[in-house]
Parts: structure tokens; C-alpha cells; sequence
């Protein structure tokens, strides 16, 4: 599955359908490294109404050799010839899915499209780095990314990485973090502008069938009653993927002919006590391993004097079961397939089950009503269901305090005055005290003091001993003057 969404999904398709119509038109207002969707999003003057899922949707850098430079025709990687490569056809078609192509801030899309060698019979892709190796001249200075396998860097992440060599790759990351989060804050508050203009299109009601969230109440629907054959297909369906995913595993067990690292590994974590093949001990295998045979196939046909012929029968023994096994589930896995076809073919000449069906087309037509009212606090259908409990309300309300604190008592500190008016309060009874362990006590404070200055703000507060007594705050006070 392509790792972007529909909205994405369908810009690079345009982009592709347009490089194809008419690309030196289509490149004429725009840079092939950089092909940006057209939603004016930043502009404010536009009145155009904005779909939320265009926000989502990234620029392509959309490499195509042969229209990028005009006459260029890309060598084919495997016979290094450019003589029979074909750059339309039939055999010329669109990468699956575009690398993902990071950037500074943000990513995109790097597309290209597969040419075909008419001498090797084979596809290469537009941008094979041996097959841009070997036209270099033309490429140098033009094609201003690097590529790995899977993806895409572009020269200011690349340059950005460069010249912060010197740091740990911890802190690069970390300032690069930080980049990134400030880049989404401000495109969150562009957002948000957006939305308090006016300028972006309401989705409707939420159905919940719709590619948006899910809500909750979709389970207390009045569910489509399933009937006997549906039932029974679906089960018959769920079983036999089952019972693939079974086969498979055998399959792939036999095919890699016992790798004995992955025994040994799977011996030495102690959390697999009690692996398969107890036989095989950790020292047997490590001894077998260096003597060159590394796995059980291997151990199989070597005839080599040292080995055991009781190590020889337990390992056939072990591929005998896994074929056994692969034997059986082949059995069941055809009656499943079976079984499924006839339950199809039960649903088909269903009159029932072909109801709920026809149901559904009828309730579709039920959309522009107004949006839901708010529900209470204490509804847990509403909010998705996501109500804050009374407990992390306060916990919000705690942290929040404590972030704030070194702020308060910096704004106290702040604080001018020249008028002094002193109060002793929370005067704590003679009685709590705190309880450090058996027969062991001791009364944190008496009172509690604030000065006010002549605005009634609070310059200084302090938990003290001894209960009104100047002495203890003298010094304080000689300061705040
Ligand atoms: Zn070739």
C-alpha cells in the first residue's frame, strides 16, 4: 500500500497524466525538483474553498530523463548502451510508488518512470544511480539529490547534516527537532487562520463510514442482521486465511533449511527457555558452526566422521514433521477452498442475504443535515468517547501548576513596593503534625506570612516557625525595601 493518502494519491496522478499530455508545457511555470500542488493555501486573498485533506498533500519532484533535458536518452545500467532503450511504448511506464524524498522541513515525492532495453529485455528506472554513473556529465549539477534504496535526501537536509558534522548525531537530531516542531507550529497557526476565515470546506455530518474518524456509536448501530449463509462464508473465509498463514510459516520453515544462528540466538535469550530441538545444545551447535556447516541441510549432507548418526536422525526427523505438516495443511487448505466456494455460492442464491445489501443502498441518501449538538460532560457516547476523567482534569490542573510555578515567583520577585503590609495566616493547629515514623513528629510550619505591597499584590511569602514573629523575617524585610 502506497504510504500517503487519497489526496496525495491523486496529485501525483495528475502531476504523472500531465507530464504525459504535454510535459514541456507543464514544466514551462514550474521546476520538475519541486512540482507544488495548486490549492492557493498560503494565499488569503482567494475566496476558493479548501478541502482539510489538501493540507496533507506534498510537492513531487517528478524526474523524468528524456523530457528534464530534451534528446537525453538514459543508459541502460545492465549493457551500459543507450542504443535500444525505449523512452515511450508500451514497455515505458510510471514507478509503483514515488520514493519519499526528505527535505529540511518537510518531505516529498520523488517520481520517475521505468525505460525499457530493447538488447537486455529488462526495466531500469529513470533514476538508477549506475545508469545516471554513466551519463554524469549531463547529471552533475543537476540532479540535487541522494539516494538509497528505499529513499531520498535533498541537498538542504544534506547540507544541513554536513555542516553540523562536528556535533553528536544526537544534538543534529535534536536541533533538526526542534526545526521541524517550529515549522508545524506555524503552519498550525496559518491553519487556524484558515479555518477562522472561513476558507475551509465543512466535511457534512460524520457518518462514521467516511474516511474521517470513526465514532463509537457506530457499534450500537442496529447492526445488519447476518444471516445463516453469511455467517457461515464469513467463517469459512477467516479459516482458510488461517490456514495460509500456516502453511506459509512451514513452508518458509523447510526453505531456509534450519539456520543453526537462528537456533543458537534463539537458545541464548533467555526468554525462549525450552526451544525446539533440545537435542541441539547451545555448545553442539557453536562447535558445528565453526567446523563450516550452518545449517541443517548442510548437516544433513556432509559426511563428515565426527557427527553423530543420532544428530543426522533427529534433524531428518524434524524436516520429516515439517513436511508432514506442510502435507496436511495442503489437505485442509483445499477443503477450506472448497468449502468457501460452495458457502459463496449459497450467499449468491440467497434471497436473504441479498437484503441487507439493497437496506444499505436505501440509507445512503441521508446526508446534509446539521452537525450534532455538543453532549454533556458525562455522556460517554459523545467526544468519540474520549471524556477527561475528574481525576486527569486534575492531574492537568497539578502539572500545569507546577510549570508554572518559576514563573509566578519570578513575576512576584518583579514586583515593586513601597507601602509594606504584613498578615499572618493559615495558622495550623497546635494538634497536625507531620508523622516521620513512630513516636517521631514534627510540625512542618506555624503560620504562614504575606507582605502586600500598596497595590495588594503579593511581594514575599514564607512558612514560618514560630507563630507572628518579626524576628525570623527581619532580614527578609530589610531586603525588600
Ligand atoms: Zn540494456
Amino acid at each position: 500500500m502506497a504510504p500517503y493518502c487519497d489526496a496525495q494519491a491523486q496529485f501525483i496522478k495528475s502531476v504523472r497524466s500531465s507530464m504525459d499530455d504535454n510535459a514541456k508545457q507543464f514544466l514551462q511555470h514550474q521546476d520538475w525538483r519541486n512540482i507544488q500542488p495548486k490549492t492557493a493555501r498560503y494565499g488569503t486573498a482567494s475566496k476558493r474553498q479548501l478541502d482539510a485533506s489538501s493540507f496533507y498533500v506534498k510537492s513531487v519532484a517528478c524526474f523524468v530523463p528524456h523530457v528534464v533535458i530534451p534528446g537525453h536518452v538514459p543508459i541502460c545500467p545492465r549493457c551500459e548502451s543507450s542504443s535500444k532503450v525505449d523512452t515511450h511504448g508500451t514497455n515505458v511506464r510510471w514507478i509503483k510508488v514515488p520514493k519519499t524524498l526528505f527535505g529540511l522541513s518537510s518531505h516529498r515525492y520523488l517520481d520517475t518512470k521505468f525505460y525499457w532495453c530493447g538488447t537486455c529485455r529488462k526495466r531500469f528506472a529513470g533514476y538508477d544511480k549506475w545508469s545516471m554513473q554513466l551519463s554524469a556529465k549531463v547529471w552533475l549539477g543537476y540532479f540535487p539529490f541522494n539516494l538509497s534504496d528505499r529513499f531520498a535526501v535533498d541537498d538542504e537536509l544534506c547540507s544541513f547534516i554536513i555542516s553540523c558534522a562536528n556535533d553528536p548525531t544526537s544534538t543534529i537530531h535534536k536541533k533538526h527537532e526542534q526545526m521541524v516542531t517550529d515549522k508545524h507550529y506555524q503552519d498550525y497557526q496559518c491553519y487556524l487562520y484558515l479555518v477562522r476565515i472561513k476558507r475551509i470546506r465543512s466535511r457534512g455530518t460524520s457518518t462514521g463510514h467516511s474516511d474521517g474518524q470513526l465514532r463509537i456509536d457506530r457499534i450500537y448501530e442496529p447492526g445488519m442482521a447476518e444471516s445463516a449463509s453469511m455467517r457461515k462464508l464469513r467463517l469459512s473465509r477467516e479459516r482458510l486465511v488461517c490456514v495460509r498463514r500456516k502453511l506459509q510459516t512451514e513452508q518458509t520453515k523447510l526453505d531456509s533449511g534450519l539456520p543453526f544462528q537462528r537456533i543458537l540466538d534463539e537458545k541464548n535469550n533467555r526468554n525462549n527457555l525450552g526451544a525446539r530441538l533440545p537435542y541441539l545444545g547451545v555448545s553442539k551447535l557453536r562447535k558445528l558452526i565453526d567446523m563450516g556447516i550452518t545449517t541443517g541441510n548442510e548437516l544433513l549432507e556432509s559426511d563428515d566422521p565426527h557427527i553423530k548418526w543420532r544428530l543426522k536422525q533427529t534433524l531428518s526427523n524434524y524436516f520429516e514433521s515439517v513436511r508432514a505438516s506442510i502435507a496436511d495443511l495442503k489437505e485442509t487448505e483445499e477443503e477450506c477452498t472448497t468449502q468457501m466456494l460452495l458457502n459463496e455460492f449459497a450467499v449468491e442464491n440467497d434471497p436473504v442475504a441479498a437484503e441487507p445489501a439493497a437496506r444499505e443502498r436505501q440509507q445512503q441518501p441521508a446526508a446534509a443535515e446539521l452537525p450534532p449538538t455538543f453532549s454533556k460532560l458525562d455522556d460517554s457516547d459523545g467526544y468519540n468517547g474520549k471524556v477527561l476523567s475528574w481525576s486527569q482534569i486534575n492531574a492537568v490542573l497539578r502539572t500545569q501548576f507546577a510549570h508554572r510555578k518559576p514563573m509566578q515567583d519570578s513575576k512576584l520577585r518583579g514586583l515593586k513596593a513601597t507601602m509594606l503590609k504584613i498578615d499572618f495566616q493559615y495558622k495550623l493547629a497546635k494538634k497536625t503534625r507531620v508523622w516521620k515514623r513512630q513516636g517521631e513528629s514534627y510540625r512542618p510550619f506555624t503560620c504562614i506570612v504575606t507582605v502586600l505591597n500598596e497595590h495588594g499584590l503579593c511581594v514575599y511569602w514564607r512558612a514560618l516557625k514560630s507563630s507572628e514573629s518579626m524576628k525570623e523575617i527581619e532580614d527578609d524585610l530589610k531586603k525588600l525595601d
